[in-house]
């Protein structure tokens, strides 16, 4: 964590996003099911394979560190294989549509953020990622560097759009772990599902909870969004 978290007035955040704090710590789960194709495309059945077509943004900026990642074309495929195994448990498969890298809107905005003349609001967020190539009526994923403090990732439903950071909330950044993890959270509000309480079987949508397995989805959760994913748009 050697670089400056920069990003503040984050408490604000969470009036307007869905946030989530996301530690790092255990690997990706291991999944059962998926493999896919063998079964007829038939809804109601639990283990037909949901395929979602979702378009990656990787934002840059030649002037803020924080805005531009570092991820690579293969890393977003390595990201994704991990998102995958999360969601293989609910029959849900997120396809990458196409990678595309675009530099940061309103960058002047995220400047006065860093020099502290406004907070870091929910608003300021969303004007940051650029409209021009998104996935109209499908699913918009933006990763960025660094978020700062506590959050690693964000659902605006208003575009919408997903917003991962690179480096989770103790600055690491682990490909493997936190990172599918913490965008594995935020598209699973994006096809519907809200927070839920920390148990001790683990939770998916526990934000901050470091009990069981942290990427586990119930029946219930597995039904809202297999429900939401049929419909083949974002909540
Ligand atoms: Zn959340």
């Amino acid at each position: 964590m050697g670089k400056k978290r920069g990003v503040k007035g984050q408490a604000e955040l969470s009036v307007i996003l869905v946030a989530v704090a996301v530690l790092s710590g255990a690997g990706a789960c291991s999944d059962s099911n998926g493999g896919g194709g063998l079964s007829a495309p038939v809804d109601s059945d639990p283990v037909s394979v949901i395929a979602l077509d979702v378009r990656v943004h990787l934002l840059e900026s030649d002037e803020f560190t924080q805005l531009s990642t570092t991820l690579t074309g293969p890393e977003v495929g390595t990201l994704f294989e991990g998102v995958n195994e999360i969601w293989a448990e609910a029959g849900v498969r997120w396809v990458i549509e196409s990678i595309v890298h675009e530099p940061a809107a309103n960058q002047d905005l995220f400047g006065q953020v860093i020099r502290g003349e406004i907070p870091f609001t929910g608003s300021v967020l969303a004007s940051l990622l650029p409209r021009q190539q998104l996935l109209s009526g499908k699913w918009d994923v933006f990763m960025i560097r660094d978020l700062g403090g506590s959050i690693a990732g964000f659902y605006i439903g208003g575009i919408p759009a997903v917003i991962g950071a690179e480096l989770d909330p103790l600055g690491a950044r682990d490909l493997a772990g936190s990172m599918p993890r913490i965008v594995a959270h935020e598209l699973g509000h994006s096809i519907g599902l809200g927070h839920v309480d920390c148990v001790a079987a683990g939770n998916l949508m526990a934000p901050g909870c470091f009990q069981g397995v942290r990427t586990r989805l119930t029946a219930i959760q597995t039904e809202i969004a297999r429900s939401q994913a049929r419909t083949g748009r974002p909540f």
